[in-house]
C-alpha cells in the first residue's frame, strides 16, 4: 500500500489570535478548491495550544487537519500549565511528541517521550514522533546511534501503536532553523535507518506503513527534492508553513511528485 504523504506545519510560538485563523482560512480557502491537485496530500497545522479551538473551527469540513504541538502523558491532576491528550482530542487529530525544542529546552527524554506516544495512541490521537541528532553528534559519527536510540526509547514496548495513523519525523537538529537542510540523500539514509530501526520493534510489514517525514529547513524550493525519496513520506515545516503561499506551495511539489 502507498503512503500517502503529509505535509505538516508546527507554527510553535507564533501567531496571534487574529493571524491564526487567518492564516488557517488561507489555507483552507486555497486547499479546498475542488480542482485542487493536492487531494492526495495530507495537510496538517499546528498552531499554539490557546488557538486550536479557533483554527479546528476554521478548518472544519476542510482537508486541512490540526494538530497540537505537545501534550502531557498523565490523564488530568495537579500539572500546571500542562494539556492532556483527552483535552486535546476533540481538538486535534495530530500531536507533534518529543520535538527537539521540547528536548532541548523543556527536558524531554526518550522516557516521556515514550509515555506521551502511549497516552496520545490511547486516546486515539496520531502521534508525530520527533527523532534527531545534534550538529556535535552528527559530527562525533553518532548520527545512527542517536536515531536508534530515539526510535527504540519512542517505540519499544507499546502496546498498541497503529502503523498507519503512526508518524515519525527526522529532524536533525542543527537544520531547525537554520536555512541549512539536510541532503536529500542524507535524509534518505536516516530515514530508511529509522524505517529499519522500526521494522525489528514493530515488524517490516507495520513498518512500511508508518509515515516518516524530513523536517529541518524545508522550503517550497526543497520540498520536493525530499519527498522524492523513496523512504521519505512528506515534511514536518517550522517556518515557511507560516505562510499561506509557501504552505500551499509545498503541498502542491508534493503532489505534483505523484506518489
Ligand atoms: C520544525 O519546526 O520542526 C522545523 C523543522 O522548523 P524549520 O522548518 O523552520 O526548520
Amino acid at each position: 500500500m502507498p503512503r500517502t504523504p503529509i505535509v505538516a506545519g508546527n507554527w510553535k510560538m507564533n501567531t496571534t489570535a487574529d493571524s491564526a485563523i487567518e492564516l488557517a482560512r488561507a489555507l483552507r480557502e486555497a486547499l479546498a478548491e475542488a480542482d485542487d491537485a493536492s487531494g492526495g496530500i495530507e495537510k496538517v497545522v499546528c498552531p499554539p495550544f490557546v488557538f486550536l479551538g479557533a483554527v479546528a473551527k476554521a478548518c472544519e469540513g476542510s482537508p486541512v487537519k490540526v494538530g497540537a504541538q505537545n501534550m502531557h502523558w498523565e490523564e488530568k491532576g495537579a500539572f500546571t500549565g500542562e494539556v492532556s491528550a483527552a483535552m486535546l482530542a476533540g481538538l486535534a487529530e495530530y500531536v507533534i511528541i518529543g520535538h527537539s525544542e521540547r528536548r532541548q529546552y523543556f527536558c524531554e527524554t526518550d522516557e516521556t517521550v515514550s509515555k506521551k506516544l502511549r497516552a496520545a495512541v490511547a486516546a486515539g490521537l496520531k502521534p508525530i514522533v520527533c527523532v534527531g541528532e545534534t550538529g556535535a553528534q552528527r559530527q562525533a559519527g553518532e548520527t545512527k546511534a542517536v536515531l536508534r536510540r530515539q526510535v527504540r526509547g519512542a517505540f519499544e514496548g507499546q502496546p498498541a501503536v497503529p502503523p498507519e495513523t503512526t508518524v515519525v519525523a527526522y529532524e536533525p537538529v542543527w537544520a531547525i532553523g537554520t536555512g541549512v537542510a539536510a541532503t536529500p540523500s542524507d535524509a534518505q539514509e536516516a530515514i530508511a535507518f529509522i524505517r529499519g530501526e522500526l521494522a525489528d520493534i514493530v515488524g517490516a510489514e507495520a513498518a512500511s506503513q508508518v509515515r516518516i517525514l524530513y523536517g529541518g529547513s524545508v522550503t517550497p524550493d526543497n520540498i520536493a527534492d525530499f519527498v522524492a525519496q523513496p523512504d521519505v513520506d512528506g515534511g514536518l515545516v517550522g517556518g515557511a508553513s507560516l505562510v499561506a503561499a509557501s504552505f500551499v506551495e509545498m503541498v502542491r511539489k508534493v503532489a505534483a511528485i505523484g506518489r
